[in-house]
């Protein structure tokens, strides 16, 4: 990847570590999601970071699904996040691998800790376990079945992988310390009894591994040198040091925890998510306003602007929030330098030119990229009718409102100045549905040969060319920074106007031949994307990636 990258404390370990020659067949890293739901944004700040230190330090990274929790796991996840991190550009060529594959080497693992006395079953309830278990300020109390024999659990334990006893009725736990003052070291259980088919192994299994069990020792069987993860993660990591201590694994393992990614207007939590989706806040995964890797590619983000967004935040050990408007910054700068522009009219306005023959119609040159004239120009069609936006005129204008308005001449973008001589009103709504304008022909290109000057150009489609299309406007997902910190339940917040769908607007022809997910700046208004699920030939469907400013900016200065 970019060698310009700034730099962060992993990359400085990771200098450290090939500098000392600690690693001479190169670092290895990993990606493990749970497929129990799809990526988000916060994925791909730890996908970035695994794959993107591997590209750069020419190491590996894996993907491995960590699937030990059979209940919400299921194969449409795991093709999902394979397309998203694929998406994002990365690849783990050759080394897919599944937690779930390791069940009988984790089996043995625990076997190893029971023969060594280092683990025992526990008989009590799960309420009991909590309750021995103590808190921050209490130290926790030994299970009466701590001192079982080695003989007796493993007794019990190969009795519990054969099914002889109910879910609950007992698990295995590490023998460590219960009165560790942290406290993932009281005795945290490695193995629990779930009569629950897995979408891999079927019922070969009734008992499951622990996350924290089956984390660090996946990843020494996977010669993974480190393990980068979220914050959260840290007080856990004594316990992976004393599995890999106590077990003879191929590697060791470190971890090194970073700060979560946090975004402003959004939520970034699977099961928040999933809650958005089956309520119908959002319609499904992949709608354009969720921050799920699928939502964003629909809305028009691409793959490089979320890469770039995740090496622009940097990487910390403290939480932040990161603002939305950087996210959206990202993807305005891609697209500023490489959408091609063009003119479409969302809320149409009809303009008819009265001086201009019923019958004409003309082609004028249009720039496809004001400032890159690389990318060429287009033929743009005019004729007696157009239409503008309803917002670029105004009856009763202020003085420094520079679009139209009766009596002031404003260009048409590449066409014509037009004047307006007359305002048409629907005689039942007594809105303003036509205007009567006419042209200066002397004006074609829009410069005017004497050199007057006007204030305002706007952009218009010539009615007898534009084609219709539906156009999405989409907004943030909640109207706070924080939803997650509110006083209130996080929904409360959800912003009530985060989608509004313009069935009427009108485009340039050659823009209804959009391939899905080819994005565009449409002038003045923003960039928009073809979505990839709706389009219809004879109904194109825009999604608006982004607006040209960041409008709220604006409102937060108000
Ligand atoms: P969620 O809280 O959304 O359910 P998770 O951590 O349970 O997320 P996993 O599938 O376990 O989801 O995540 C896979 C990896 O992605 C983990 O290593 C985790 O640390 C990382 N990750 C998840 N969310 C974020 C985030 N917001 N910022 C950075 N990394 C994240
Ligand atoms: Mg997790």
């Amino acid at each position: 990847m970019e060698n310009s990258s700034p730099t962060h404390f992993i990359r400085k370990i990771i200098d450290d570590d090939l500098t000392q020659g600690r690693y001479p067949e190169g670092i290895h890293t990993r990606f493990p999601p749970e497929p129990n739901g799809f990526l988000h944004i916060g994925h791909a700040k730890a996908i970035c970071l695994n794959f993107g230190m591997a590209a750069e330090y020419r190491g590996k990274c894996n993907l491995r699904f960590d699937d030990t929790n059979p209940e919400k796991e299921d194969m449409k996840y795991v093709e999902a996040i394979q397309e998203d991190v694929r998406w994002l550009g990365f690849d783990w060529e050759d080394r897919l691998f599944f937690a779930s594959d390791y069940f009988a080497r984790l089996f043995q693992f625990a076997v190893e800790l029971i023969q060594q006395g280092k683990a025992y079953v526990d008989s009590m309830s799960a309420d009991q376990i909590r309750q021995y278990r103590g808190t921050l300020t209490e130290p926790g109390i030994d299970s009466p079945y701590r001192n079982r024999s080695i003989a007796e659990n493993l007794d019990l334990f190969h009795r519990m992988k054969a099914g002889e006893f109910a879910d609950g009725e007992h698990v295995l736990r590490a023998k460590i310390d219960m009165q560790a003052a942290n406290l993932n070291m009281r005795d945290p259980v490695i193995y629990r009894i779930r009569r629950t088919s897995h979408y891999r192994t079927g019922d070969s299994w009734c008992i499951y591994p622990m996350y924290d069990f089956t984390q660090c020792l996946s990843d020494a069987l996977e010669h993974v040198t480190h393990s980068l993860c979220s914050l959260e993660f840290e007080d856990h990591r004594p316990l992976y040091d004393w599995f890999i201590d106590n077990l003879d694994t191929p590697a060791r393992p470190r971890q090194y925890e970073f700060a979560r990614l946090n975004l402003e207007y959004t939520v970034l939590s699977k099961r928040k998510l999933i809650e958005l989706v089956e309520d119908g806040h959002a319609d499904g995964w992949d709608d354009p306003r969720m921050p799920t890797l699928s939502g964003l590619r629909r809305r028009g983000f691409t793959p490089k602007s979320i890469r770039d967004f995740c090496e622009r935040i940097g990487l910390t050990k403290s939480d932040t929030y990161i603002d939305a408007g950087v996210l959206e910054h990202v993807i305005r700068e891609e697209l500023g330098a490489a959408a091609p522009r063009r003119m479409a009219v969302l809320r149409p306005l009809k303009v008819v030119i009265e001086n201009y023959p019923d019958d004409k119609e003309e082609w004028l040159e249009a720039a496809n990229h004001p400032q890159d004239p690389s990318m060429g120009t287009r033929q743009v069609a005019f004729s007696k009718v157009i239409y503008i936006e309803q917002d670029d005129f105004m009856e009763d204008a202020p003085n420094k409102f520079f679009r139209l308005t009766p009596g002031r001449e404003v260009r048409l973008r590449y066409a014509y100045f037009i004047t307006c001589n007359e305002v048409i009103r629907d005689e039942q709504t007594g809105a303003v549905c036509e205007l009567r304008c006419s042209y200066d022909p002397a004006t074609r290109g829009g410069n005017a040969p004497d050199g007057r000057k006007v204030k305002g150009t706007i952009h218009w489609v010539s009615a007898r060319h534009a084609r219709s299309a539906r156009i999405r406007l989409y907004d943030r997902l909640f109207s706070v920074a924080n939803p997650d910190r509110g006083d209130q339940d996080w929904k409360t917040y959800i912003n009530p106007v985060s989608l509004e769908k313009l069935g009427n607007s009108l485009i340039e022809p050659d823009l209804a031949q959009a391939g899905p997910g080819e994005r565009f700046q449409f002038e003045r208004l923003g960039y928009f994307c073809a979505d990839q699920q709706d389009w219809q030939p004879d109904a194109p469907v825009f999604n608006r990636i982004v607006t040209l400013r960041d409008t709220w900016a604006k409102i937060s200065k108000k």
